[in-house]
């Protein structure tokens, strides 16, 4: 299974693609950082392919 993730552009922290898409939008969980991130931050073919996995992703 590919692992999908968002790589904050602020801080550099890297958030798993199933938090982003159980809350579409998130503040970056990195410390001190303010940066909002979105699912549809994501690469549509990455955000395709989660989707079409998603049973996969949920752990
Ligand atoms: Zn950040």
């Amino acid at each position: 299974m590919r692992i999908i993730t968002h790589t904050c552009p602020a801080c550099g922290t890297i958030v798993a693609a199933n938090e982003l898409e159980d809350n579409r939008v998130m503040k970056c969980p990195g410390l001190g950082c303010q940066e909002v991130l979105c699912f549809e931050d994501l690469p549509a073919d990455a955000r395709e392919h989660f989707l079409d996995n998603l049973n996969q992703y949920q752990i």
